[in-house]
């Protein structure tokens, strides 16, 4: 089990690209206070050490079952490895795997070798105009780490950026880690409160307090990000909503974030699962391209209407889904108890997002969304 104060980081990802000006090394703590159902990073959201089991690296050895202490593994063909109730994450199945089908997902590292290791990588940052940005889970809930962390990082004169969900104290965020900060990305996932709750556990409310206060006080610049999830946020109604939020916060710009399919398969590594209804492919380019235009149309103020195309893709992707059958019947996305919802049908088609099911349609549907 992690020792109180003790981080963990589950990723050092060097040479980064995605995550900021330049090149970059981010590092991701392990934790979250929301438990996004369709996260990206599922091995982010406990801030205890998992073990992960890849079975096609698997060489059927026995070494972890002949070594584990708490008789958790079985070599059960076609299921998990590790019998998760058991487990302890001790680690020394991992240690034994010979083919990293087993791994520790999770490592502390004192403050003093992590700035060693970042600092390693600074004539990248230096000949890049990059440096080193946290990520996770969540920053924000260690902060006496990652502050001095930072604060480390700041006095050799490194850029340092956050990514983070925005559910933090905001008088501790400002104390402990903004006066080391150059860059804040700031995710807004459901304008909701009720929705937030349902698909990452926590309203919102805090984080859209937080988030505003930001965007008129910070000294640093804020970069508002959505995630587009299939059904989810990537829907013309929360998307819409987003767009008037930040565009009354005074802001015209706003990074949409691609879906990632791959954090099932990283899910399912972990012993978990992610929604049901998630697509094991990417949004379409047509499809996401279409999405783009309408939010940036509705936050620059120009558009009215949820374009059709992306509440369609949202069925297509419910018809694609493997789950799908598990979740909706053929009646529930053709019953007429759709049409009469607001933005849903149209043209003949019935459209049923998921929160609009789970409101008001689901006493008429023979299936409904657990
Ligand atoms: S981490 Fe430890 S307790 Fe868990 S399966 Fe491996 S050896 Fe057993
Ligand atoms: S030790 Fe690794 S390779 Fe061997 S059976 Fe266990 S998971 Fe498979």
């Amino acid at each position: 089990m992690r020792a109180e104060g003790r981080p963990l980081i589950f990723n050092l990802h060097h040479f980064a690209l995605d995550d900021g000006p330049g090149i970059r090394t981010t590092v991701f703590m392990k934790g979250c206070p929301l438990s996004c159902a369709w996260c990206h990073n599922p091995e982010s959201v406990s801030p205890e050490p998992e073990i992960a089991f890849y079975g096609h690296l698997c060489i059927g050895c026995g070494s972890c079952m002949d070594v584990c202490p708490e008789g958790a593994v079985s070599m059960r063909p076609g299921r998990d490895r590790i019998t998760r109730e058991r487990c302890t994450a001790c680690g020394t199945c991992s240690n034994e795997c010979p083919s990293t089908a087993l791994r520790t997902v999770g490592a502390y590292y004192q403050v003093d070798t992590l700035v060693e290791r970042l600092l390693k990588e600074r004539i990248f940052y230096d000949t890049s105009g990059g440096g080193v940005t946290f990520s996770g889970g969540e920053p924000a809930i260690f902060m006496d780490y990652v502050g001095t962390v930072m604060k480390r990082l700041k006095a050799e004169g490194i850029h340092v950026a956050i990514q983070t969900s925005g559910m933090f104290n905001l008088q501790e965020f400002g104390r402990k880690l903004l006066p080391y900060i150059d860059l804040i990305f700031f995710d807004l996932k459901l304008i909701d409160s009720d929705m937030h709750r349902k698909f990452t556990g926590r309203g919102n409310n805090l984080i859209l307090e937080n988030f505003r206060y930001l965007a008129d006080n910070s000294p640093v610049p804020v970069v508002p990000r959505i995630p587009l999830i299939p059904g989810i946020t990537a829907t013309g109604e929360n998307l819409s909503g987003l767009a008037d939020f930040l565009r009354y916060s005074g802001f015209t710009s706003a990074t949409l974030l691609p879906y990632n399919p791959g954090a099932i398969s990283k899910a399912a590594a972990l012993g978990k699962a992610l929604h049901p209804t998630l697509p094991n492919r990417m949004i379409p380019a047509g499809e996401e391209e279409a999405l783009t235009t309408f939010f940036r149309q509705r936050l620059s103020g120009h558009a009215k209407e949820a374009p059709l195309s992306e509440d369609i893709g949202a069925v297509e992707y419910l018809k694609q889904s493997k789950k799908h059958k598990e979740v909706f019947s053929d009646e529930c996305l053709e019953h007429p108890c759709c049409s009469p919802h607001p933005g849903i049908g149209r043209g003949g088609l019935l459209i049923v997002p998921l929160h609009a099911c789970n409101r008001s349609l689901r006493r008429d549907c023979s299936r409904n969304i657990s």
